[in-house]
């Protein structure tokens, strides 16, 4: 049980076998009060660790190398050799700190050790906050192909202490902030409108105005994922600007949140064609992402962007589904053939 005075709010969200505890204005400080008389293993990346060496120095730990590229079975494995080694029961809590690579690795090794321990994640990245912490997905990649492997476990509790933002990369921001605007497109128009109000800068140096984007975001994504957990139905409107943006990662090495602006702007165009989009929404989209400074076109092969298309998960046949928006905060998946796909892609990306 955690003590309530140390944090600012808590919002709980139910699934079928666990509930999710949500708490803003933690500090990272309070960990040991928050998870008192319990067994704590921390996973963490190199970058964070050495900005926030002394907040961790006092847990058993494991420092991983920061990137994608540590997203593969030789780290799970060197990370589950260390747990055997210092003994760790199945009680333990496994806290990921870090950004999305951290918790796809921290929620993969927690769902698996021992058949599952607790797990906290502690996202200090603006992409992990508002996406990657949130929903249970973890996953990592076999060669070049992205979260081949894992599972679907959700954290007991995710801690909100937004000082780390203090020390990100402005180009994470900016990765950060294609997912915030994705979630405008397809559901909360008052969210789009609130990220054309301000920008980048202003939310960087307002804490509690970040804070509450933060919070909005959040709670867009809990409604998703708590209604369709086992991605059948909703979950998939989170795809919106993946299917292209996926494709275009494999290809080029660019930034997640690059690709996936990219890929909102080529499911812009092709709901322009046949989910009814209006012209004047669909360049508010673009102005919207290019304000944030995010790209918004590429230079690209269009055979292989097609080949890797069709390589995804979605693909049904001739057929892959993909989520198109008919207005600004409306999404729907439809079933687009993938030769009419083809003849278009140019125009699209
Ligand atoms: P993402 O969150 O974008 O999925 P990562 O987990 O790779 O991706 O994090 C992006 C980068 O930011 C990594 O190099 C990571 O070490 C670094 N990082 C994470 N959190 C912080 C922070 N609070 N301050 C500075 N750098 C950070
Ligand atoms: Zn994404």
């Amino acid at each position: 049980m955690i003590n309530p005075s140390l944090y600012s709010t808590k919002k709980t969200y139910r699934f079928p076998e666990r509930s999710v505890h949500i708490y803003y204005g933690t500090s990272f400080k309070s960990l040991k009060d928050l998870l008192p008389s319990s067994d704590v293993f921390i996973i963490t990346d190199n970058n964070v660790y050495q900005l926030y060496k002394e907040l961790m120095d006092s847990f058993p730990m494991i420092v991983i190398d920061p990137g994608e590229r540590s997203k593969q079975s030789v780290t799970i494995q060197t990370i589950l050799d260390k747990m055997l080694e210092l003994h760790l029961s199945k009680s333990v809590v496994v806290v990921g700190v870090g950004g999305g690579v951290i918790s796809d690795i921290a929620g993969f090794v927690a769902s698996i050790f021992k058949r599952g321990t607790r797990l906290v994640l502690v996202p200090t990245t603006i992409l992990g906050m508002v996406d990657a912490a949130l929903g249970g997905k973890n996953g990592i990649d076999v060669g070049i192909y992205k979260n081949m492997l894992g599972t679907i476990y959700q954290p007991e509790c995710i801690l909100y202490d937004y000082s780390f933002l203090d020390t990100l990369p402005v180009a994470e921001w900016v990765n950060g902030f294609a997912e915030i605007i994705k979630h405008g497109c397809i559901r909360d128009r008052i969210l789009f409108e609130m990220l054309e109000r301000f920008d980048l800068h202003t939310f960087q140096n307002d804490k509690s105005l970040m804070g509450e984007l933060i919070e909005r975001n959040v709670d867009l994504k809990m409604q998703i994922v708590t209604k369709d957990e086992m991605d059948k139905q909703d979950r998939q409107l989170l795809n919106f600007g993946h299917t292209v943006g996926h494709a275009l990662e494999n290809q080029h090495q660019i930034p997640h949140g690059h690709a996936v602006s990219i890929g909102i702007i080529a499911a812009c165009t092709l709901s322009e064609k046949i989910a009814g989009l209006n012209f004047l929404e669909a360049q508010r989209i673009v102005k919207l992402l290019s304000a944030y400074s995010l790209p918004v076109d590429i230079e690209t092969d269009y055979d292989v962007l097609y080949d890797g298309i069709c390589m995804d998960k979605k693909r049904d046949g001739n057929f892959i589904q993909f989520v198109l928006i008919d207005k600004i905060g409306s999404a729907a998946a439809k079933r687009v053939p993938l030769e009419f796909l083809k003849a278009n892609l140019k125009n699209m990306v």
